[in-house]
């Protein structure tokens, strides 16, 4: 039967119903941006609190939107970590208390694997990506190329050795007085600015592996900003920032297909997959492979539930599912899982 995913992990409260071949029944998502913005980015107490408040009435909402009762699912998938404990302790415990009420199996799914995976959602692609291929994994939390190989199958090429992209976005954007979340607001700053104007460090291009850094990055900005006058001199600084960040990532992916053994595509998942100055310089990267670059839609990119129960599906259909008693995982690596 159709699988409900619960994600309660961050700052958004998220449940879907998908039938078994992946086709979107229902899906709901809530944003705690509203909570959380006056302290300028995400208080755990206070997700956990909206999480407890907003996820059974989410979870009713999409039941009623795919015509379904509890009793008519055939497995509940809830976000287990990584991320904030006590959101995931929300998540993960009403999730198995909906399991043993009506006698449904479990899945405990690890977050990143849920972004991992969004790409072979077969709406997405005809039937869905292939293994193996390339993820980028570029959000606020995290920053990563891993090779996805198989379900369960991960093998992480390079992470960041400090902030994430989509923190590092966050930061400068901050810096240049803009308002959180930064990374869209750099953006549309960056609009109307010229990206050659501002010499920025290039942190670990031309360097092999694909690794990142970005802390030097927001360093140079930092000094940059004394120097700004006028609107044209933020623009221009934030259109400087941004191609740089473009530029790095299209390097180190570049040196992550090299990585790998034959991959189908190039995925990118995580809120900065929604800039479009990355967007087309990942582009440019997979067109000299030859490889399609895959960026599901942006609701798909963010945190999302569609992305948990289908790996729950996927999960399922390889028979597999986890115990009641599995504990939520604020720290949780890709390369630990296995199927
Ligand atoms: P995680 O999923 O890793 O736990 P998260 O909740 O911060 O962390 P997402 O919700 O996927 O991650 O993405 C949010 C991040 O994406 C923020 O850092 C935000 O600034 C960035 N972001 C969103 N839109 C854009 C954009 N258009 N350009 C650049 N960055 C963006
Ligand atoms: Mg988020
Ligand atoms: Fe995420």
């Amino acid at each position: 039967g159709p699988v409900l995913g619960l994600e309660a992990s961050c700052d958004e409260t998220a449940a879907a119903i998908l039938a078994p071949d992946g086709t979107v029944l229902a899906e709901a998502v809530r944003s705690q941006l509203a909570e959380h913005t006056p302290f300028g980015g995400v208080v755990p107490e206070i997700a956990a609190r909206a999480h407890l408040a907003h996820l059974p009435a989410l979870t009713r909402q999409v039941l009623q939107q795919a015509g379904l009762r509890p009793e008519q699912l055939g497995g509940i998938a809830a976000t287990s970590g990584p991320g904030l404990i006590g959101g995931l302790i929300v998540g993960a415990t009403f999730g198995k208390g909906m399991a043993i009420a009506h006698g449904l199996p479990f899945v405990a799914v690890n977050h990143l694997e849920g972004h991992a995976l969004t790409a072979r959602l077969p709406g997405l692609m005809e039937g869905g990506v292939a293994f193996p291929y390339l993820l980028l994994l570029l959000s606020g939390g995290h920053c990563q190329c891993v090779a996805v190989e198989g379900l369960g199958r991960y093998r992480r090429l390079g992470s960041t050795l400090d902030d994430a992209v989509g923190e590092a976005f966050d930061k400068s954007a901050k810096l240049m007085g803009l308002p959180w979340p930064g990374g869209p607001a750099l953006e549309k700053l960056a609009e109307t600015g010229n990206p050659k104007t501002f010499p920025l460090p290039r942190p670990m291009l031309g360097r092999p592996g694909c690794d990142f850094s970005f802390s030097g990055l927001k360093t140079a900005v930092a000094q940059s900003i004394p120097k700004l006058k006028t609107e044209q001199d933020r623009a221009d600084l934030a259109a400087s920032f941004q191609s740089v960040v473009a530029a790095v990532l299209a390097d180190r992916a570049k040196n992550a297909i090299a990585m790998m053994e034959g991959p189908t595509a190039i995925v990118v998942a995580g809120g900065v997959a929604a800039n479009k100055a990355v967007r087309a310089s990942l582009a440019l990267v997979a067109e000299k492979h030859a490889l399609p670059l895959v960026a599901p839609p942006i609701r798909l990119c963010t945190d999302n539930a569609v992305m948990i129960a289908w790996a729950g599906i996927e999960r399922l259909r390889a028979g597999l599912s986890d115990p009641l008693d599995h504990a939520p995982r604020p720290r949780w690596p890709l390369a630990e899982l296995t199927a």
